[in-house]
């Protein structure tokens, strides 16, 4: 994957990969049950971090098992974690006629119906030789995964398992950021019954807010994804998560505008008094998204910059006026997301979620990776340790 040299684009993603794996290590701690393992849900090119850099760096943190949603982002992950330490599972299960693809590339299908055990089933007795996979079950989610009755059906003809070997009986929570809500207990409740018809077999049932319902909900296997890219797993409580993101944009030129005048598609908004608008290079393009117009703010030299007028296309203007004349030349990093002004506060103002913020940002960034992820049991004693985030020069912030 080919991104922008830095000086060419308009925009800059730094991407922290010690924070990621560091975020990993956290949420494994967490499972209390020592024979309970985590998994990473790099779906999405790791939810638009880059899957190529991200799986790595969990790998070295010691992720051993990874699920992402297709049969050729599998295909692809297999290239960077060549090991056969390392598990990848298809989420979205084997596509028709595919089955020879994942004994090739070394893949686990999650099967969602029955027609995908049988299939794959039969792959395996073609071959002679058993199968690894896991089996998904529906208790409320109503996306994927065998409904009740397709497991009482399956329950009554075990021998359609033949030639399969169930690594893990899973399930998918619909609820689990809303830590009261009852549905969590009764999916769980549902999910235990419906194991016990079926072989026996470990279970997973975690996504990243899962694990923070307690130990009733960490089976054998967590699976969280957003939490690891700094995702906020518990909203409303504080992020225990470590921000891996910085986004900025440069400015292209400033301008003062008078009272009276109006910014951008549409008008918008309009200045009340003589006001200085700078002009940054990232757009609704970028996944900087339009229903941020006039709600979110920039930041540069730790002075507020509401954003005014609809953000367009490739570009989104600020209120500088709040800057001494000559305080943003051309050129000038501004910050959108960082550390203390996190993706949730601005997926919130979008209306949105961080996941959708993360997974829009798209491919006209130049993109910093920081942060040696094999070095994160003692980062902070590493003496070579840089800088968590860089501007857009290369310069510590
Ligand atoms: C995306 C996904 C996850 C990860 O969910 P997060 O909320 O990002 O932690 C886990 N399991 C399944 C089945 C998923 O589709």
């Amino acid at each position: 994957m080919t991104f922008p040299r830095p000086a060419h684009a308009g925009a800059s993603l730094t991407i922290d990969l010690d924070a990621i794996g560091r975020n990993w290590k956290y949420l494994r701690d967490q499972i209390a049950d020592a024979a309970a393992e985590c998994a990473a849900v790099v779906k999405a090119d790791a939810y638009g971090l880059g899957a190529e850099r991200v799986a790595p760096a969990l790998a070295d943190a010691g992720c051993r098992h990874f699920f992402v949603a297709h049969l050729d982002e599998a295909i692809r992950l297999r290239q960077w974690l060549p090991s056969s330490l390392h598990n990848i599972y298809v989420l979205h299960g084997v596509p028709p006629g595919c089955a020879a693809d994942f004994v090739e590339h070394r893949l686990l299908p999650v099967l969602n119906s029955l027609p995908q055990v049988d299939d794959f089933a039969k792959h395996a007795a073609k071959l002679g030789r058993t199968l690894s996979a896991i089996l998904q079950v529906d208790t409320g989610m109503s996306r994927l995964g065998l409904s009740r009755q397709e497991v009482g059906t399956l329950a009554g003809a075990p021998w359609r398992l033949a030639g399969l070997n169930l690594r893990y009986l899973m399930s998918h929570l619909a609820c689990a950021e809303q830590h009261d809500n009852s549905a969590n207990e009764a999916q769980r409740r549902l999910f235990d019954q419906l194991r016990a018809t079926l072989p026996v077999a470990p279970a997973s049932l975690a996504n990243s807010s899962g694990i923070f319902l307690g130990r009733n909900f960490h089976y054998q296997l967590a699976r969280p994804g957003a939490a690891l890219h700094g995702v906020n797993p518990v909203p409303g409580r504080e992020n225990p998560m470590r921000p891996v993101i910085r986004l900025q944009a440069r400015v292209i030129q400033t301008r003062c505008i008078e009272a009276g005048d109006g910014v951008g598609y549409s008008h918008t908004w309009r200045a009340t008094r003589p006001t200085r608008i700078a002009t940054l290079a990232v757009g609704y393009a970028d996944g900087f998204l339009r229903s941020l117009s006039n709600r979110a703010l920039a930041r540069f030299a730790g002075v507020e910059l509401p954003l005014v007028g609809n953000v367009s296309m490739d570009t989104t203007t600020v209120d500088a006026s709040g800057l001494p004349e000559g305080a943003l030349p051309p050129g000038s990093a501004v910050d959108l997301i960082d550390p203390r002004h996190p993706l949730d506060a601005i997926a919130e103002r979008a209306g949105t979620i961080g996941y959708e913020i993360l997974t829009s940002l798209g491919r006209r960034y130049a993109r910093h990776y920081v942060g040696a992820a094999s070095a994160a049991e003692e980062p902070d004693a590493a003496p070579n340790r840089r800088a968590p985030f860089t501007n857009l020069t290369g310069e510590p912030a």
